[in-house]
C-alpha cells in the first residue's frame, strides 16, 4: 500500500453553527505530512467545512499529492438498513445511501431537518419506534422516540466493527450524552458531494479498495487516544494527534490496517485501525520532511538570524523571467542582460590619432626636425590616403592613421608654413596614437549575463557593433495591501479608524525603481475568502507577490493564515527590527512576501529581503544592498537578539539617524536616504564610531 502524502483528519459535528471563536464540540480539521502536523483549523459549521475540505483536496491534487481524509463518523449503518431504506431485495452499495441522504437532508448553519427525517424513516421502517431515537428539539416529532423507553429497532443495534470497538456509540442515537447519530446523518451528504466533485479520484474505504489519489476513511480517535492534555481543546488535540499518527504510518502498516477479514466491512464499513490499534498507539518521532516548498525551514526553528533567513531565501529562489527578447539599445537600459555579449567589432576598430597634430612614420631622435607636408589632410571619418616616407600629414583627433603614419606630434609642438612642419625630438614611435583593439578586441566578452544594463553598458555595446541586446522580460511583481482600515489616498470624510493606504503606492513605485514591472493588485479587507481570490488572481498574473499587513498571527492576520493553510508557509520569525513578522510562502507556485503592515517595517523588509530575491527571479545575480562604513553622528545602545535598521542619511561625511524609532513614522522614512544596520549582538555606538550605512539607492 503506497503511503499518502497528506493526511487530513476531521472531527465532525452534527449540530448547528458554533460561532466565530474556536471551541470544543465543533468541527476541527488538521492536516499532516509524514508525521508533521499543521495547526488544527476550527470550522464553525458544515458549510465552511465542506468548502475548506473541497479547497484543500483540490490543492493537494494540484500538487500531485495522494491524500487520505479521515472522518469520525460511521460511513454506513448496521446490516439491512440500506436495503430497507432504498426498498431493495438485493444488497445495496452503502454509497447509494449517501446519495439518498444527500437528497433528503436540508442543512443550513442555524437549522436542519435531521430529526424530521429520522422520524420519517422510523415511520416508514419501524412503526415509528426506531431505528433512530433521541430528539434535541423542543417540539415532538411523530415517530421519533425521545428515549429508549418506547423504542424498537428492526435492525442490529451496532455494526460489527462497533461491537468490537469498546466504548463506541451507536449511530441510531441522535441526541443526548455521547450521541453520534447526528454526525453520520449530517456527514454522509457532505461526503457524497465531495465524492461527486472529485469523481474517480476518490475511493471510499472499505467499500472500495484504497487505491486512488484521494481516500476517505472512517476513524474513531477514542480507539487509540486517551484524554487530551490540560488546557487543550479536546477535538483540536484529537485531530492533530490522529493526523500525525496516520501520516506517519509505513506502507506496511497501512497494508495491515486496510486488510480486513470481516465480511461485514463491505456493507457496514469499518473503523480505520480497528484490530491494529498498536500501530496507532503512539505519537511517532519522525524526522522532518524534505519539502520542495521553497520557503520551508527546518522544523523547530524559532527566531532566525537575518543572515540565515537571507541565505535560505537565496538558496530557494531561481530565475523566473525566462523569456528573452532583443531590445534596441535605448530600451535595454535598466533591463537584465540575458546572455553574455561579445564585441562584434574592436574598439577602436582602426589605429587612430588621439590628438590634433601631424603624423609621420617611426620615431624621431632628439633635436630639431623639418618634414615636408603632403597636401591631403586626415580627419575623423576620412578614408586614409597613404603618406610617402619622409613626409608628414596634417591629422585630426579620431582620424584613422594612414599607411606610412605611426606617430603623431601635437599641433602645439610644431610650427608650420603650410608646406612643411618643424618640431623638436625626441618623439617615440606611436606617440599620441591609439592602437586598434587597445580598448576591446573583437570577440572579447564585454558584458556578462545577469547585469542590469547601465547607460555606459549601452555605450560599450554600441561601440562594439550591437544594435540590440538580449534582455529578459521584466519580472512581474504584484502588490496587495491588506487591512479593513485602508482607503485609497485622497478619500474624503474618513470615518474614525480608517487610514490611507500608504504601502501600496510605496511598494509599487519601489518595484518600478528597482527595475521590476509592478502589478497593482489593489487592497483587500481582512476577509480570508477575498484575499484567497486575490491571491489566485495574483498568482495567475505575476511572478511574485508582495503583500503588506496581516502577516503575524492575530485574528485578522489572514495572509499568514492562508499561506499556512496552503501548506506552504513558513512563519519567519526573523530576528529583525523593525520587521517581524515577515511571512514567506508559496501560493500556486508563486512566492509571496508577506510584509508587515507598518510602512517602515514594510520598506525595510522589502529592501533587505524581497529586493535581492526578486532580483534573482528576474535573472540578476544575487545583489545584497550595498553597504559603507561611515562615522556615526549619533549615540545608541542596542540590546542583543536581533539585527536593527535605523532610518538614516549621510551629512557632512557622517551618518545621522531619525530621532524617533517608531515604526509607524512615515515622515522619518521620507527623511531618510538609507538605513544604518546594527549587528545582531549588543552594540554601543558613540559619535565617530564606524557604522554600516546602506543607501536606498545603491
Ligand atoms: P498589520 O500588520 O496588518 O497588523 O498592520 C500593522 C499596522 O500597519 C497597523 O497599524 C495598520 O493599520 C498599518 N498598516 C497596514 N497596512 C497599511 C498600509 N497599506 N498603509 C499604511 N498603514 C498600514
Ligand atoms: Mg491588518
Amino acid at each position: 500500500m503506497r503511503r499518502f502524502d497528506t493526511v487530513i483528519v476531521v472531527d465532525w459535528s452534527g449540530g448547528n453553527d458554533t460561532g466565530a471563536a474556536p471551541r470544543k464540540d465543533a468541527i476541527w480539521v488538521c492536516a499532516a505530512q509524514s508525521g508533521q502536523a499543521e495547526d488544527p483549523v476550527y470550522l464553525r459549521n458544515r458549510q465552511d467545512a465542506e468548502t475548506w475540505l473541497s479547497g484543500r483536496i483540490a490543492q493537494e491534487r494540484q500538487k500531485g499529492h495522494r491524500v487520505l481524509v479521515g472522518f469520525d463518523f460511521a460511513f454506513a449503518y448496521p446490516s439491512g438498513f440500506a436495503e430497507a431504506l432504498l426498498g431493495s431485495d438485493d444488497p445495496v452499495n452503502p454509497l447509494d445511501v449517501w446519495a439518498h441522504l444527500a437528497d433528503a437532508i436540508a442543512d443550513m448553519p442555524e437549522r436542519n431537518n435531521r430529526f424530521d427525517l429520522a422520524g420519517d424513516i422510523n415511520r416508514g421502517l419501524g412503526q415509528g419506534k426506531g431505528p433512530f431515537w433521541g430528539n434535541a428539539l423542543q417540539r415532538d416529532i411523530v415517530g421519533l422516540p425521545r428515549t429508549k423507553q418506547d423504542y424498537a429497532n428492526p435492525f442490529p443495534e451496532r455494526r460489527t466493527c462497533e461491537a468490537r470497538a469498546k466504548g463506541s456509540f451507536t449511530c441510531w442515537q441522535l441526541a443526548g450524552a455521547g450521541a453520534v447519530g447526528s454526525q453520520t446523518l449530517m456527514g454522509l451528504p457532505v461526503l457524497h458531494r465531495l465524492r461527486e466533485r472529485f469523481g474517480m479520484d476518490v475511493t471510499v474505504w472499505p467499500f472500495e479498495p484504497l487505491g486512488g489519489p484521494v481516500a476517505f476513511v472512517e476513524i474513531w480517535p477514542s480507539l487509540v487516544l486517551g484524554s487530551a492534555p490540560d488546557g487543550e481543546i479536546r477535538d483540536a488535540w484529537q485531530v492533530r494527534e490522529m493526523a500525525i499518527r496516520i501520516s506517519a504510518l509505513s506502507a506496511e502498516a497501512l497494508r495491515q490496517i486496510t486488510t480486513i477479514e470481516s465480511p461485514e466491512a463491505r456493507r457496514e464499513g469499518w473503523i480505520f485501525g480497528l484490530g491494529h490499534e498498536e500501530l496507532l498507539q503512539q505519537t511517532p518521532l519522525v524526522p522532518p520532511p524534505l519539502r520542495n516548498d521553497c520557503f520551508a525551514l527546518p522544523a523547530g526553528v524559532d527566531w532566525i538570524p537575518v543572515d540565515d533567513a537571507i541565505a535560505h531565501l537565496r538558496a530557494a529562489v531561481s530565475v523566473q523571467a525566462t523569456e528573452i527578447t532583443d531590445a534596441v539599445l535605448h530600451e535595454a537600459v535598466g533591463r537584465v542582460l540575458a546572455e553574455d555579449v561579445q564585441a562584434r567589432t574592436a574598439n577602436p576598430p582602426y589605429p587612430n590619432t588621439a590628438v590634433d597634430g601631424y603624423g609621420f612614420a617611426g620615431a624621431m631622435p632628439e633635436g630639431p626636425h623639418v618634414l615636408p607636408l603632403v597636401q591631403t589632410r586626415a580627419a575623423a571619418g576620412d578614408a586614409p590616403t597613404p603618406v610617402p616616407a619622409g613626409h608628414a600629414v596634417r591629422i585630426l583627433t579620431g582620424a584613422v592613421l594612414p599607411a606610412g603614419v605611426e606617430t603623431v606630434v601635437l599641433q602645439e609642438d610644431v610650427t608650420s608654413d603650410g608646406n612643411s612642419v618643424a618640431f623638436n625630438g625626441p618623439i617615440r614611435q606611436g606617440a599620441n596614437t591609439r592602437k586598434a583593439g587597445e580598448d576591446v578586441q573583437a570577440g572579447e566578452t564585454i558584458l556578462t549575463a545577469g547585469r542590469v544594463l547601465t547607460p555606459a553598458d549601452i555605450a560599450l555595446a554600441a561601440a562594439t557593433g550591437h544594435p540590440y541586446l538580449p534582455v529578459r522580460r521584466k519580472l512581474r511583481v504584484g502588490v496587495i495591501s491588506t487591512g479593513s482600515e485602508l482607503r485609497e489616498p485622497g478619500t474624503q470624510n474618513m470615518a474614525p479608524g480608517l487610514i490611507h493606504d500608504a504601502n501600496r503606492p510605496m511598494l509599487l513605485t519601489l518595484l518600478a525603481e528597482w527595475g521590476f514591472e509592478p502589478v497593482d493588485l489593489g487592497t483587500v479587507e481582512d476577509d480570508r475568502e477575498r484575499l484567497r481570490a486575490r491571491f489566485d488572481e495574483g498568482a495567475s498574473r505575476t511572478d511574485a507577490i508582495l503583500t503588506s499587513g496581516g502577516a503575524s498571527a492575530g485574528d485578522e492576520d489572514h495572509v499568514s493564515a492562508l499561506l499556512r493553510a496552503a501548506g506552504a508557509m513558513q512563519m519567519w520569525r526573523i530576528a529583525v527590527k523593525p520587521g517581524r513578522p515577515l511571512a514567506l510562502g508559496m501560493w500556486d507556485g508563486v512566492p509571496v512576501f508577506g510584509l508587515p503592515g507598518n510602512p517602515v517595517a514594510a520598506l525595510v523588509c522589502a529592501f533587505i529581503f524581497a529586493r535581492p530575491a526578486l532580483g534573482v527571479m528576474a535573472g540578476r545575480s544575487w545583489q545584497p544592498p550595498q553597504a559603507y562604513d561611515l562615522p556615526a553622528r549619533f549615540s545608541k545602545t542596542k540590546k542583543p537578539g536581533r539585527r536593527e535598521y535605523l532610518r538614516a542619511r549621510v551629512r557632512d561625511g557622517g551618518v545621522e539617524v531619525f530621532s524617533s524609532e517608531g515604526s509607524g513614522r512615515i515622515s522619518g522614512l521620507s527623511w531618510a536616504e538609507g538605513l544604518v544596520e546594527l549587528p545582531d549582538g549588543a552594540a554601543e555606538v558613540r559619535p565617530g564610531d564606524p557604522v554600516r550605512y546602506l543607501p536606498f539607492r545603491s
